[in-house]
């Protein structure tokens, strides 16, 4: 995995540059468009004191077993929306709408946004102040159908934007920008990769997650989330978040984080649910020596076929007998996989 951004960074890593035009002057369209947009971002100021308002007016208790924090730093919700990079004709899911402070900025820059709360009493309120954002659809519900599957009602939102786009004649691409809830991050992710998957992902989660979602193979958070990631996307901390950004404040430290789809490093996946499987179920074993945990996924040691053919696997890819999983990079991972299903 290709991992731009290392340790704890405080500030951007890349700048990634937009499309620009020879002369630097304004035209008449973008000063409309940016009175509009400074005038949204005046009406959106999702600040503390806003929150504590809006919250008291309406009798609105925070649940944080949902990871209700609000992203009350405006200028990280300024990264955040810059770093997604949105373009006129994509299509964004954001998973946690909250109050639509985000949700209101991706609908300034997208072709539609697919929103989804499962807090009813939230959604009330983002539709609220949703009424004159046509292109979004906000989802009443919860994101996951279980532990790893997408909720069928997130995947017919997507498909009626697709859908809506495609008669539009317009082609775009479709984009995860969210300040996630802590308790669904990771299956969010991985799931929408082994069924949606993104051209980018931009998020904010725990900073645990994202050194976890970022690491090269050695590391100490290097995991099957790792891989999973590293095998198909770049991937880069934006922006450590200390916990005052959020109200109420979380204990830990957050982070924007940035994925981005290489879709010839995914090519290379034979079968994306079967690697999805292996690499966790090696990872259930990651202090085991890797060849012991094959063994056993090959038919155990009693087996002699199951042994020749893990002996064959380390010959063929040059592996020493002692090797763990964590110190195997994702590309090798996807080979080793491949090779291992075969065999
Ligand atoms: N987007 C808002 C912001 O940036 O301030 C809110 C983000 S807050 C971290 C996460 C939101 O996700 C909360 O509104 C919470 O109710 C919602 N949420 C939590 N679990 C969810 C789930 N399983 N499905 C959909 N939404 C969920």
């Amino acid at each position: 995995m290709k991992k731009l951004g290392r340790g704890r960074p405080k500030t951007v890593h890349k700048k990634r540059s937009g499309r620009k035009r020879q002369d630097s002057s304004p035209t008449a369209d973008e000063n409309a468009k940016s009175e509009q947009s400074v005038a949204a971002s005046q009406a959106t100021r999702q600040t503390t004191a806003y929150l504590k308002k809006l919250f008291s007016e309406v009798g609105f208790s925070i649940d944080t077993k949902k990871g209700q924090n609000f992203l009350v730093d405006l200028n990280l919700l300024d990264l955040l929306e810059r770093t997604a990079d949105i373009q006129p004709d994509d299509i964004v899911l954001e998973v946690g709408s909250g109050t639509a402070a985000l949700t209101e900025r991706l609908a300034r820059s997208a072709y539609r946004v697919v929103t989804i709360e499962i807090d009813s009493r939230l959604a009330t309120l983002a539709r609220d102040r949703l009424i004159d954002a046509d292109n979004v659809n906000l989802v009443n519900t919860d994101v996951l159908a279980g532990k790893n599957r997408l909720s069928p009602h997130v995947l017919s939102a997507l498909d009626e934007a697709e859908k809506q786009r495609q008669a539009a004649g317009k082609k775009g691409r479709f984009l995860l920008v969210a300040n996630l809830p802590y308790c669904v991050a990771t299956p969010v992710i991985s799931n929408l990769l082994l069924t949606r998957p993104f051209s980018s992902a931009t998020v904010t989660v725990q900073y645990e997650m994202a050194d976890r979602m970022t690491a090269s193979a050695g590391h100490h958070s290097y995991n099957a989330l790792s891989i999973w990631i590293g095998s198909q996307c770049r991937s880069e901390i934006i922006r450590v978040l200390p916990p005052a950004a959020f109200w109420p404040r979380p204990k830990i430290d957050s982070a924007i984080v940035r994925l981005d789809l290489e879709e010839h490093r995914r090519a290379q996946i034979s079968d994306l649910p079967r690697f999805h499987t292996f690499v966790r179920d090696i990872f259930c074993h990651r202090r085991k020596v890797l060849r012991g945990v094959l063994v056993t996924l090959a038919g155990g040691k009693k087996s002699p076929d199951a042994v020749s053919r893990i002996d064959r696997l380390y010959d063929t890819f040059g592996l020493e007998k002692n090797i763990r999983a964590e110190s195997i990079d994702p590309d090798t991972f996807v080979h080793l996989e491949h090779e291992f299903s075969r065999s």
